[in-house]
């Protein structure tokens, strides 16, 4: 690795030297007209990368929570019902998140590793009543995936908004918005949009515009309402200058050259290319005899992986594999912490540094005395990678 270590967490991720560039030129003004076809161009392409061209997008400083926070707190008033549908830790960040505003909450839960069934999440909207439901695309935690379309069908037949939270999906993981009816899709920079962390990005959805503009009561965080960033983005779309709070100038000049990268790899292409990633990870994690977290292949996420630690290894395992140059994460569920790590395969990552990624855990796996077949998992991962 040259002396330089390969970033294989789920987010932040390895960054194009392009979009790296973008980040160290000369601050300009945020009213410049360059910076305002920028900021205005970065908008537009947004609203291509989430495949909701009717949507209206906010791009504004922060990270993934802010855009959780602004994503809720523009639709729900005090004493609103809204509903979780939660497969880990960052599901549950919305119950506490939601409850803060005076919301009342139900939460649908699954056991670690499960996703929630379609009939429990159905027969919860069936006592009715709910502003809104939330649902993680990617949980971090778990690497388990929703099947979002059915989900926010759902939503539709029950008239209630949903909001997804694709901070660890979007860009890598399929979603068309506005073709299957999500209210809000929302992310941050430093995962699959591969910017550095520092912005938070969603879309919503011209519903969710509408129950935003019908509030009785004013939004209950500054910083957060649309109220305020709503003519900001109003402005840059029509390439006009506007002001509410300074924005993160080069962070949205490496976003306008990422998402440019991003719309000319095209989305159809880019969805597959990480389910043949996530494929050949899952491939190589099964030829080594390693569980995974989620429980079934079709929940299981091509952005990121979650494989329990096998029998007598610990967390000492990831020591091993940083000293082989790849950098991977450790657990973050709280009931499964210290039994499992987590690797981040998405964003720009190519063939080589998924290859490394594995030969480097294989080497690590030897160096803590768990026994097989050495290259079982490369040759496993290689044969899906050469299979296209
Ligand atoms: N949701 C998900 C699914 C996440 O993975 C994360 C971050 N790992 C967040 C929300 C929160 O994002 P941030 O850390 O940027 O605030």
């Amino acid at each position: 690795m040259k002396g330089r270590k390969l970033l294989m967490i789920p987010g932040p991720i390895e960054f194009e030297p392009d979009v790296l560039a973008a980040m160290s030129v000369p601050t300009d003004s945020h009213i410049s007209p360059d910076f305002i076809e920028r900021y205005g161009h970065s908008l537009d392409l947004l609203k291509q990368v989430f495949l909701a061209p009717g949507g209206q997008p906010f791009v504004v400083a922060g990270s993934g929570t802010l855009a959780m926070d602004m994503s809720v707190v523009n639709l729900v008033e005090a004493g609103d019902k809204a509903l979780v549908v939660s497969s880990g830790y960052f599901g549950d960040r919305f119950q506490d998140l939601l409850s803060r505003y005076g919301v009342q909450v139900e939460v649908v839960t699954a056991p670690v590793g499960d996703f929630p069934a379609l009939e429990q999440v159905e027969a919860a909207l069936k006592q009715g009543g709910f502003k809104l439901m939330t649902v993680t695309h990617v949980d971090t935690s778990t690497g388990v995936r929703a099947d979002i379309e059915p989900l926010a069908k759902l939503a539709q037949e029950h008239g209630t908004l949903i909001v997804v939270d694709g901070v660890a999906a979007t860009a890598g993981e399929k979603m068309f918005q506005e073709e299957w009816g999500v209210d809000v899709y929302l992310t941050a920079s430093q995962k699959a949009i591969a910017v550095p962390p520092g912005l938070a990005l969603l879309v919503a959805s011209p519903r969710a515009m509408q129950v935003f503009h019908a509030r009785k009561t004013p939004v209950s965080n500054y910083y957060a309402d649309f109220t305020n960033w709503l003519p900001v983005m109003q402005a840059y779309q029509a390439r006009k200058p506007s002001y509410f709070g300074t924005p993160p100038v080069n962070s949205i000049l490496a976003l306008e050259v990422s998402l440019e990268q991003i719309v000319a790899e095209g989305m159809p292409a880019r969805f597959a290319r990480h389910a043949r990633m996530g494929a050949a990870f899952r491939a190589a994690m099964s030829a080594l005899e390693l569980n995974l977290v989620p429980v079934r292949a079709d929940i299981a996420a091509d952005t990121l992986t979650a494989v329990y630690f096998p029998e007598g290894v610990d967390a000492s395992l990831l020591a091993e594999i940083n000293k082989r140059g790849v950098i991977l994460a450790g657990g973050l569920h709280a009931e499964i912490k210290t039994k499992y790590f987590r690797v981040g395969h998405m964003g720009s990552i190519n063939q080589s540094d998924l290859l490394g990624t594995i030969g480097a855990i294989e080497a690590g796996l030897k160096a803590v005395g768990y026994r097989f077949e050495t290259g079982a998992g490369l040759s496993a991962a290689q044969n899906v990678l050469l299979a296209e």
